[in-house]
Order: C-alpha cells, then sequence, then structure tokens
C-alpha cells in the first residue's frame, strides 16, 4: 500500500492568487464589460532586453551546429555566468567568493523551498510575518512546522514586521531559532533593512549558531547606497548564511528561469555528535543527484545581463517599474492613505483606511476602482489590514488605475 506523507495533507489549501482569481472572476461574471486592472500579481510584464535576446538567438544557433551542441551541462551551472557573477555582483562591493561557492539554480523559488531538505527536520524556524508563503510551506512538507492553529504554525516562530516597529523584526526572544528566512527588499512589504539591522542578525546566527537563509531576489531594485544588497556586506555573514538570487525581477526572466544561491564554504551546521557538516559539499550532493542544471540558453541569456548593453538595459526596466512605485506612492499618500516600501523595491505595501479587514479592502476596491490589489493577510497573520499593489504594470495601465482610485475616493 503507497502511504501519503501525511505532511502535504497539514497544507493549508487557501492559496492567496487562486482566490483572488476566483473572486475576481465572480466580479466580471457580473460585470462582463468592466475593464479590471491588476496591480496585485507578481510578474513582470516589460519584454526582455536586446542584449538578452541576442544572446539567446546566438545560443541557439550554437545547439544547432555539432561543434556547438551542449547535453547535460555541470549541475552547478557553467563557469562562464558563475565567473559573471563574482565578477559583477560580489568584487565590486569587496565580497571574495570562490567560483565553488555558486550555484546557478532555475529560479529562487527552486532553491528556497529546497534548501531547507539539507536539515534535520526538528530545526526550529523563525520567518518575519508576513512573508514570501513558499518558506514555510516548503517546510510543512517536511513536517517541520507542527500543527496549523489560529492561522499559525504551531512550531514557527512569527517575527512580526508592522508600521508599530517600523518593519524592523526583533531577533527572536525565549527559545533560540535554529533556522531564519530573511528576505530584504522584502515582498509583500516593500521595505528593506540597514546595515546596523542586518548585523544584528548575523550577530545572533553566529552566537546561536543559526543558519540565515537570506532571499536577496528584490536586491537590483535597491537605490539607496548605504542598503545592504548582500548580506556578505556584513562581516560574518560567510560562516552564517545562504544566500538567494534570482533574475526573474531583475531582468524579466519569469518565464526564462535562471538565479543563482550562494553556499559559502565556511557555512556548516552540526550533527548530534558535534561534527561539523559543510553545506556547500551537501548542496552539491543534492543538487547532482536531483537537479540537471538550468538550460544553457537561459545561462547564456544570464550572462548577456552582465554585458554593458545588458547593464544599462535592464536598469531602463527597473527604473522603469519604479517610476510606477513613485506615482503610486505619490497618489495613495496624497489621498491619505499610509504607505511603505516602494522606494527600493517594486512593492507599495498599504495600510487599510478605518481599520479594515485586507479582505474587504480587496472587494471595495474591485467593485468600486475594479483596481485588483493583494490582500496582505495572505501573507501571515502580521499582514492583516494591509494591501499589497505592485509596480509592474506598464504605466498606461498604472495611471489609469490610479485615476480610478482618485475618482472613487471622493
Ligand atoms: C519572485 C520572488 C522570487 C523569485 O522566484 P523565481 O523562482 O526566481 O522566479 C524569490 N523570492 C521572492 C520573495 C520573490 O518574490
Amino acid at each position: 500500500m503507497a502511504l501519503v506523507n501525511i505532511h502535504f495533507q497539514n497544507l493549508q489549501n487557501n492559496y492567496l492568487f487562486a482566490d483572488i482569481a476566483k473572486k475576481v472572476n465572480a466580479f466580471k461574471v457580473m460585470h462582463p464589460k468592466a475593464d479590471v486592472i491588476s496591480l496585485g500579481i507578481g510578474d513582470v510584464t516589460q519584454p526582455l532586453c536586446p542584449a538578452v535576446i541576442e544572446a539567446m538567438h546566438k545560443a541557439v544557433d550554437e545547439m544547432a551546429t555539432a561543434e556547438g551542441f551542449r547535453g547535460y551541462g555541470p549541475e552547478q551551472g557553467y563557469d562562464f555566468l558563475r565567473e559573471a557573477i563574482l565578477k559583477n555582483d560580489f568584487l565590486p562591493r569587496g565580497i571574495h567568493l570562490d567560483i565553488d561557492e555558486v550555484f546557478i539554480n532555475d529560479g529562487a523559488k527552486s532553491d528556497t523551498g529546497n534548501f531547507q531538505e539539507l536539515l534535520h527536520w526538528d530545526n526550529f524556524i523563525g520567518v518575519t510575518d508576513p512573508i514570501y508563503p513558499v518558506y514555510i510551506d516548503s517546510n510543512v512538507m517536511i513536517g517541520r512546522c507542527g500543527t496549523y492553529r489560529d492561522d499559525r504554525w504551531t512550531n514557527v516562530r512569527y517575527l512580526p514586521t508592522t508600521a508599530e516597529n517600523g518593519f524592523v523584526p526583533e531577533l527572536p526572544k525565549g527559545r533560540p531559532v535554529d533556522v531564519i528566512y530573511l528576505c530584504y527588499p522584502n515582498n509583500p512589504t516593500g521595505t528593506v533593512i540597514t546595515k546596523q539591522e542586518l548585523r544584528k542578525w548575523v550577530n545572533y546566527a553566529l552566537k546561536n549558531d543559526a543558519l540565515i537563509l537570506y532571499d536577496a531576489a528584490y536586491q537590483a531594485y535597491i537605490r539607496d547606497p548605504e542598503i545592504p544588497r548582500s548580506i556578505y556586506e556584513i562581516r560574518g555573514a560567510r560562516k552564517c548564511a545562504v544566500e538567494f538570487h534570482s533574475y526573474s525581477k531583475t531582468a524579466g526572466f519569469t518565464g526564462i528561469r535562471c538565479g543563482y544561491t550562494i553556499v559559502p564554504k565556511d557555512v556548516s551546521v552540526a550533527t548530534f555528535e558535534g561534527e561539523r557538516i559543510p553545506l556547500n559539499q551537501l548542496w552539491l550532493r543534492r543538487q547532482c543527484t536531483k537537479f540537471n542544471g538550468t538550460s544553457y540558453v537561459s545561462q547564456r541569456a544570464a550572462e548577456a545581463i552582465y554585458s554593458p548593453e545588458g547593464k544599462q538595459q535592464i536598469k531602463a526596466t527597473i527604473d522603469y517599474y519604479m517610476d510606477n512605485a513613485a506615482r503610486m506612492l505619490a497618489t495613495l499618500r496624497s489621498l491619505g492613505y499610509e504607505c511603505y516600501g516602494g522606494e527600493n523595491a517594486p512593492y507599495i505595501w498599504m495600510r487599510t483606511p478605518d481599520g479594515m479587514s485586507s479582505w474587504s479592502f480587496f472587494e471595495a476596491l474591485l467593485y468600486g476602482a475594479n483596481v485588483v490589489c493583494t490582500p496582505g493577510v495572505g501573507f501571515g497573520p502580521s499582514g492583516e489590514g494591509y494591501v499589497r499593489f505592485t509596480a509592474f504594470g506598464t504605466h498606461e495601465r498604472t495611471n489609469e488605475a490610479l485615476e480610478r482610485i482618485k475618482v472613487w475616493n471622493k
């Protein structure tokens, strides 16, 4: 008899974006003529830049020849891309990493979800709240989170980040956490962490022998030069942190699939006997068994964003989205809404007016202005009373949505 992994049955069914789609479809059935604008989705809208397209065409043509054909590549990625990453993303910030510390992935979702496999099932995890749902759900699947009660998992330490604490999570009190997920710039709040605050987390991890899993998927959106773009800008981080990067938001790769994970050789975890096991070797072993590499064409595409033209072109697209963010912030604030984020991230996190719940505001906005936002509570209990707007739309549609919100507010 084949038995099910019961932990999958513990997963909460309500997948946020499916619920949103259901409500939007119900609205459309009742109002077939309405033109609904979504400021809710987390996907990009602008096409790939010319440097990337050119590199992909070239890579495809190579594959069409006997000499240029590539079959299985190295599981950890091609050196041409790993070298470009070291040279462009880390060396200019004074971070010296070894090429073997870079693992090319097929997106940060897979690796942030899979990395927990290397850790004993009863590690105690901590997450900032609200948060990208992948971190918790991937831990639920292996039975690490306990039971779900009152909108929370019993074996997860939730660290609230709200307007009340300035979106700066406090270090865990009481039982220390073993594994901490941090995401900066943050999805969904769009807020960032300063070097001083991040240093507290690195020191906490070093002191408690904890592991930090740091998601830097939005680092390309940071404009403030004082804000760290990598946790390795903090001394000691290479002993306690693994960092995930993605080209999805950096260069519109949501449909291409490529990113990378940094696993420094100095990061290790313990056995019950007190032996230290380096995660770098373990991750390589795991990847060689379960992953056959990101496609050659995708890796050539990623390499192209580090060319002088590529850099300029992806910056233009990021500026395009950040223009949206600036206009969204200005308009929403002028209407009296309390907004956060949007300055170093493509997300605006808005407090709902008059203590409305996230879902009531979502419905009011959908029916009143035909604009879709994302209910904050879908990202965790501390997201209640907030909604998220994304800056990934086109200028035209974003402006139109803002005009409608203005009219609706009168
Ligand atoms: C979009 C996003 C990612 C990137 O996922 P990919 O698999 O690389 O597309 C990772 N983390 C967060 C928090 C995100 O919002």
